[in-house]
């Protein structure tokens, strides 16, 4: 039977991955930017492994050089001792020519050697090479080799050991299975009498030496790193204690930013952090009470001019009663009364709709616009406006355009407020369009449905369009007006939008033109950045597409949808 067998790609580990490591050096970047602590505790700890590093090594370094000088005292010492004593032997000793009884002499100093010194590792090696059979090559003891001696050492010695000097260096001395030892060697002259100078060499163990040193050391880097672990710990929970206040601090200005006035710092104490935290709550306290106090004013000066508005409806109406009145007889009055009762009558119905906006003002600033929600096709209701605007835009020379790819199809909105922001915007392009064409688009996508009002006339600055929705406010109140506006028109087309959790926003460039985009949202979920209509018309490319040079007639539009 056939057996399948399967390979299993094997997956590098985690930790091994580029990507992986490169994820973590981003965390610890993130890290180092936003906590103090961390950084504080990292630049400490990096300071302090760093002096202590060079304290340890230093100390190490010191007591090294300290116990190698004092064993070496000790051994120049030491061997000066014995040398001394042997060679004083050798001084009283009454040789024949005889070389058994040199040899003798010289093994004979071997053992008192030993004795005098602290170490049996002992060679002797005759300095004249001529060959003399009564002088004996030397000795050895304890496993000290002349292949160990370093010529340079043998050299000193030979050259210059004449008057009773000591040399000594560091050497390695075969210890038990082979692994060799730390040890240090001294050579200096010996004279046999009637024979010559012999090189004579001591040399000491300094295994003892090298095991209290590496114990000094091991303990210096554990008590170093413990020291460093140490510090690090007491600056975090040092830093704790300054930086959880100041986080805390954080914390509360911006929750007072967002608008919850009521909230205050916990305070303990009377340290530095606490005076901070009570001038936080000082301050806090005085922002909450001239907010409070702003909005009371607020308050009352909304109800004073929803009041007045009110108050002066009943008188308006009486007024424009007998305007109307007034003017509908003019041709009874002479040219002069029958002028002055026109411009009294133009001039109330522009306090009539100056009353109107007014009270809708105060209406949303006491937060009791309701909305009357209805199924309704935004391209319809385009339709609409344009329509009823069509005999304004003519008087203008403005040709108002209309395209509508999308729509249609019916979404929730209140209908009458809708067609007042349409009717607002379409009337400040035929006002400010200078009898160009208008681009009236509706357009829409699975989130929301647009409507745009393009216009190429006199157009705005930045900064003036910035201000557009501010009430009250006109970019030039020298501007010729034929409608009459405001300057309210379009904080209330705004507050409309608002309402439906939708957007108004707005293009415009002087000599070319304004560009106005009301996004409404098909579901109750606020609208998204990305309306079907961009509002800069340089992105807007399907407007071309659509051949837009040429004038869209009315009847030309697609049918369907429900209105
Ligand atoms: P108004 O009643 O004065 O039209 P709005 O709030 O509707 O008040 O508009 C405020 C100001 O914005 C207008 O006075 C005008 O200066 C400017 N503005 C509005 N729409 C346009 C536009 N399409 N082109 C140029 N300026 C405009």
């Amino acid at each position: 039977m056939p057996t399948a067998s399967v390979t299993v790609p094997v997956r590098p580990f985690a930790w091994r991955d580029g990507a992986w490591w490169r994820a973590r050096a981003e965390d610890l970047g993130t890290l180092w930017r936003r906590s103090l602590r961390f950084r504080i505790v990292a630049i400490t700890l990096a300071l302090t492994a760093l002096t202590i590093i060079i304290a340890c090594v230093w100390m190490a370094l010191a007591i090294q050089n300290d116990l190698f000088e004092s064993r070496k005292t000790q051994a120049l010492t030491d061997a000066r001792r014995a040398v001394d004593s042997a060679q004083a032997t050798l001084n009283n000793a009454v040789v024949q020519d005889d070389p058994v009884q040199v040899q003798n002499l010289l093994t004979s100093i071997q053992g008192p050697l030993s004795q005098q010194s602290t170490t049996d590792m002992t060679l002797a090696v005759r300095i004249d090479t001529t060959p003399s059979q009564l002088a004996p090559p030397g000795f050895r003891s304890g496993g000290l080799e002349e292949s160990m001696i370093s010529p340079e050492l043998r050299k000193h010695v030979r050259d210059q050991g004449g008057d009773e000097k000591q040399w000594a260096q560091s050497i390695a001395l075969p210890g038990p299975g082979g692994t060799p030892l730390p040890g240090l060697v001294v050579g200096q002259q010996i004279i046999v009498p009637d024979i010559g100078p012999y090189e004579l060499y001591l040399a000491y163990d300094l295994d003892d030496a090298a095991t209290t040193l590496s114990f000094v050391q091991v303990t210096l880097w554990i008590v170093g790193s413990a020291l460093v672990v140490l510090i690090g710990a007491i600056a975090w929970f040092t830093l704790r204690a300054v930086t959880t206040p100041i986080r805390e601090a954080a914390e509360t200005s911006a929750q007072l930013a967002a608008g919850d006035l009521g909230v205050r710092l916990t305070v303990h104490g009377e340290d530095e952090l606490a005076t901070l935290g009570r001038s936080f709550n000082a301050m806090a306290d005085s922002i909450q009470s001239q907010i409070n106090q702003l909005a009371e004013l607020s308050l009352v000066q909304q109800r004073f001019v929803s009041d007045v508005s009110h108050e002066l409806r009943t008188p308006l109406t009486t007024i424009r009663l007998a305007s109307d009145m007034l003017n509908d007889r003019r041709d009874e009055f002479d040219p002069a009364t029958a002028r002055a009762a026109e411009l009294m009558h133009a001039q109330v119905q522009r306090f009539e709709v100056l009353l109107g906006d007014l009270l809708e003002i105060s209406r949303y600033d006491a937060g009791s616009v309701q909305l009357e929600l209805e199924p309704t096709s935004l391209a319809r209701l385009a339709e609409d406006v344009i329509v009823s605007m069509q005999q304004l835009a003519e008087q203008h020379g403005s040709d108002v355009r209309l395209v509508a790819p999308g729509g249609y199809s019916p979404v929730d909105m209140d209908p009458r407020r809708i067609r007042r922001i349409v009717r607002n915007l379409l009337g400040n392009a035929i006002e400010h369009g200078e009898g160009k064409p208008i681009v009236i688009t509706v357009d829409s996508n699975q989130q929301a449905v647009a409507l745009g009002v393009r216009d190429y006339g006199l157009g705005m600055t930045e900064a003036d369009a910035e201000r557009v929705f501010d009430r009250f406010w006109r970019a030039d109140p020298s501007r010729r007006r034929t409608i009459g506006g405001t300057g309210l028109g379009l904080s209330i087309a705004l507050g409309d939008a608002t309402l439906h959790r939708g957007a108004l926003t707005v293009w415009s460039r002087p000599g070319h033109g304004s560009n106005f985009v009301l996004t409404l949202p098909r579901g109750p979920a606020p609208v998204e950045p990305g309306s079907p209509i961009p509002t800069d018309p340089d992105d807007d490319a399907s407007l071309d597409d659509l051949g837009l040079t040429q004038p869209i007639a009315l009847h030309d539009l697609p049918d369907g949808g429900a209105r």
